[in-house]
C-alpha cells in the first residue's frame, strides 16, 4: 500500500503480545485504528461508494478487505461497543442492553458505567504492552467503559461530547481543542466527525498507536443512505480514513449495529405497545423493559426491535401463553424464554427478563403509550435493535492472511475486530 513505507521498510524489535480475556493480540508495530462507525448499515457504503463519495474506502475494499460481519443482538450501541473493546460477548463482558431491570433492587438500571462490565477491555493490557492508547467516542456515556484501567497507565479516552471539558487526570490528556478544534454539539455529523479527526491528529502528532474510535449514529437515525446529508456525511468520514492509511496506520472499521426505517407508509412509527397489551391480555404486573432506552433519547424515543419481558411476580406458570401471544403479534419475529434465548444470543441471564422478543425490519416495540414521547421523532423513525439490524460492514485497509480471510468467509463477529486488526492482515 502507499503512504506506509515509513514502517514497513523498518526493522522493530519483536513486538509484545497481550493476552486479555483469552485472546493473544500481537499488533503489527504501526499504528493500528479501531473504528466503529456506528449505526452504519452497509447500505450506507453501498450508496456513498456507488456516487463515488468514498474513495478511500473503495480503495481499502480492493487492497484490503471488505465483508461484513455479525454483530451481537441486541444490536445496540452499548452491547456492541462494550463486545468490541473486550473481546468477548455479553454472557462473559455482562451488558446485555443499554438497561436492563434487577429484580433484587426493583429497579431499572442504566449500562453505561464501566462498573457493569465483568471483565477488562484490551485497551489497559495494549498500554502495559508497550502501545500508546487513545480512546475516542462521541457520547461521553461510554468513555467510562472505555477509560476504565487505562488513564493510570497513561492512556487517552474522551468524548467529542465533553473535548471542552477534558483533563489530565480523568482523560489522560489536558487539552484537546487546541489540538483537533472546538468541540461539537452532540446532536451532530460533526459529533463523529470529530471522533475520527482526533484519531488522525494523534497518529500525525506521535501520540497515539493503538487506537479505538467508536462514533455516533444521530445522522443514520436522521437519514437514509441515499440522502444528501447521509452521503455528505461518510464523504467526511472517508477523508479521514484517507488520512489514517497516508499515515501509515492499518486501519480496521465495523459497525455496532445496522438502521432500518421503522415507520408506516404515512411516516407514522410502526410501533405496538407490548406492556399493555400483555397486562390488558393477561392481567396487571408485566414490565417490559426496552434496552435501547438511553438519555439520548432523540434519537428514537425508546423505540428499538427488541425487547425483555419481566412476567408479573410469582406468575411463571404464565410463561408459555405468554410466548405463545407474542409470537402471534403481528410484526415479531421471534419470541423466547430466558434460557434459549441467553443460550443463542450469548447473553447474561443475570440481565435478562424470562421473555425475550424481537421485531421485524420495520416494526418497533414501546412499553406504553404514555411511556413514549413520540413528538421527538418528528423527522420519522428510524431505529436497531433486532435481526434486521445484525449484519455489519467489517473492513481492513491491509490484506487479511490466509487464515483470516477464511474465518472471514465464515461467521466473523464485529467483536472480532482487533483480533483481526493485530493478528489477521498481512500489514
Ligand atoms: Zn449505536
Amino acid at each position: 500500500m502507499a503512504g506506509c513505507s515509513e514502517f514497513e521498510n523498518t526493522t522493530m524489535n519483536p513486538l509484545h503480545a497481550f493476552t486479555v480475556n483469552g485472546r493473544t493480540y500481537q499488533p503489527p508495530q504501526r499504528p493500528v485504528v479501531g473504528i466503529c462507525l456506528d449505526g452504519s448499515a452497509d447500505e450506507y457504503f453501498d450508496a456513498a461508494l456507488d456516487r463515488g463519495r468514498m474513495p478511500h474506502l473503495q480503495k481499502m475494499a480492493v487492497h484490503g478487505f471488505r465483508g461484513l460481519a455479525r454483530g451481537q443482538m441486541p444490536s445496540f450501541t452499548n452491547v456492541n461497543n462494550a463486545s468490541i473493546v473486550t473481546g468477548v460477548p455479553p454472557a462473559v463482558h455482562g451488558i446485555g442492553g443499554n438497561y436492563f431491570y434487577d429484580p433484587a433492587l426493583d429497579r431499572e438500571v442504566m449500562t453505561n458505567g464501566a462498573s457493569f462490565l465483568r471483565v477488562p477491555t484490551i485497551f489497559p493490557a495494549a498500554q502495559r504492552a508497550g502501545r500508546r492508547v487513545a480512546v475516542v467516542t462521541a457520547k461521553d456515556k461510554l468513555r467510562d467503559m472505555f477509560g476504565s484501567g487505562l488513564i493510570p497507565l497513561g492512556g487517552i479516552a474522551f468524548s467529542s461530547e465533553k473535548a471542552a471539558q477534558v483533563s489530565r487526570s480523568v482523560h489522560g490528556i489536558g487539552q484537546v481543542e487546541a489540538l483537533v478544534g472546538p468541540a461539537p454539539a452532540i446532536y451532530s455529523g460533526e459529533a463523529s466527525l470529530y471522533v475520527l479527526r482526533a484519531g488522525v491528529r494523534f497518529v500525525e502528532e506521535g501520540m497515539a498507536d493503538f487506537l479505538y474510535l467508536s462514533t455516533t449514529d444521530y445522522m443514520q437515525h436522521k437519514h437514509a443512505p441515499e440522502d444528501p446529508a447521509a452521503l455528505d456525511f461518510y464523504a467526511g468520514i472517508d477523508e479521514l480514513l484517507g488520512r489514517l492509511v497516508a499515515l501509515g496506520a492499518v486501519v480496521g472499521i465495523t459497525a455496532d449495529h445496522g438502521m432500518n426505517a421503522k415507520q408506516r407508509a404515512d411516516g407514522s412509527p410502526n410501533v405496538f405497545y407490548l406492556e399493555s397489551q400483555l397486562n390488558e391480555q393477561f392481567g396487571p404486573g408485566f414490565r417490559v423493559i426496552l434496552p435501547i432506552t438511553d438519555p439520548y433519547v432523540v434519537h428514537h424515543g425508546a423505540l428499538g426491535s427488541f425487547a425483555q419481558v419481566h412476567l408479573p411476580p410469582g406468575q411463571p406458570e404464565l410463561l408459555t401463553a405468554v410466548m405463545d401471544y407474542i409470537r402471534a403479534l403481528p410484526g415479531v419475529t421471534e419470541a423466547l424464554d430466558q434460557a434459549t434465548a441467553a443460550r443463542l444470543m450469548e447473553l447474561p441471564p443475570d440481565r435478562m427478563g424470562d421473555v425475550v422478543v424481537c421485531s421485524g425490519r420495520n416494526v418497533v416495540i414501546g412499553r406504553t403509550p404514555e411511556y413514549h414521547d413520540l413528538k421527538v421523532l418528528h423527522e420519522g423513525l428510524r431505529s436497531h435493535g433486532g435481526r434486521y439490524e445484525e449484519m455489519v460492514p467489517f473492513v481492513f485497509s491491509a490484506p487479511l492472511k490466509a487464515e483470516y480471510a477464511a474465518q472471514a468467509q465464515g461467521d466473523p463477529r464485529n467483536f472480532d475486530l482487533f483480533d483481526f486488526l493485530c493478528n489477521g492482515t498481512r500489514a
